[in-house]
């Protein structure tokens, strides 16, 4: 048996991780159900036999390389509280910066949106929380995802959420939206980094895409001018160095106004363009 303060100290063991005390800390607080202030208000709390040991299972998961989001089973996004699982990809705070451009650029009450391989549902629940009146529309090919996500949806309450399967716009027919949004798997086949890290565990489906992993990009911003409205906004998420590549797709895919947005780290991160229809 050890103290929250001894277990906090093992972070030493978490070698291969880029934040071991936070991926304790969060596991702590998970086992205990308690928030990180309180592990910091009671450091001599003892843990008892039962929560050690699975502290120390939790611990080696992690220490083989296993995401802190699969061991807890959720992430925060947002400050909601979503579900996670090995299905999809687990919410990146770079992701809040799409949410952060559409709510800027979109003050209306009343509004259409789809969100495109929305995996635990993370963009299209954020945008939910904070536009009680839009409509919107949450796809993903993969049924666990789909699950995942209407779970995730129906955890939090927000019934203006619809979640389909769809693969990118297969299952919808003849709706328009004001604004489409995407977090695509946009990471090329070659990628050093689908050999590191978290990325290991989770679906190779949401992550890479062909064409240097702009395939997917291309694809949706095609498609697109199908389904948005009159001077429809599409905002996607991109890689860091594919921002010019990305504004080049749109540009000649026929949007104006195309720009792209940058991340918490000041990269590319996020391209838009308005769709006005010829
Ligand atoms: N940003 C993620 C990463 O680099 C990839 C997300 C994605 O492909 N949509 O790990």
């Amino acid at each position: 048996m050890a103290t929250v303060k001894e277990n906090l100290q093992r972070a030493t063991e978490l070698q291969h991780s880029d934040s071991p005390r936070l991926d304790l800390e969060v596991l702590l607080c998970h086992l205990l159900g308690k928030s990180r202030a309180w592990l910091y208000t009671w450091p001599e709390h003892q843990l008892d036999a039962g929560l050690q040991a699975q502290f120390e299972q939790l611990l080696e998961r992690r220490i083989a390389g296993e995401p802190v989001a699969h061991l807890t089973g959720s992430r925060e996004f947002w400050s909601l509280p979503l579900k996670v699982n090995r299905s999809t990809l687990i919410p990146r705070p770079d992701t809040e910066v799409l949410v952060e451009v559409v709510l800027a650029l979109c003050p209306q009450e009343k509004l259409a949106l789809l969100d495109l391989g929305t995996g635990t549902g993370a963009i299209a629940l954020a945008l939910a929380s904070e536009k009680p009146g839009w409509s919107i529309t949450a796809v993903d090919k993969m049924p666990a995802a789909v699950a995942l996500a209407q779970e995730n949806r129906d955890r939090l309450g927000f019934d203006h959420v619809s979640v389909l399967q769809s693969d990118w716009f297969s299952a919808l027919d003849t709706q328009r939206f004001d604004v489409i949004v995407s977090n695509p798997p946009y990471i090329d086949t070659q990628d050093p980094h689908l050999r590191e890290g978290d990325v290991r565990f989770e679906p190779r489906s949401a992550l890479v895409a062909e064409e240097q992993g702009l395939a997917d990009i291309r694809r949706i911003a095609a498609d697109a001018r199908t389904f948005l409205a009159a001077n429809g906004l599409l905002l996607v998420e991109h890689g860091w160095e594919q921002g010019k590549a990305v504004r080049g797709i749109f540009t000649e895919a026929g949007y104006d106004e195309v720009e792209t947005r940058l991340d918490y780290a000041g990269r590319e991160r996020v391209t838009l363009g308005r769709y006005r229809r010829p």
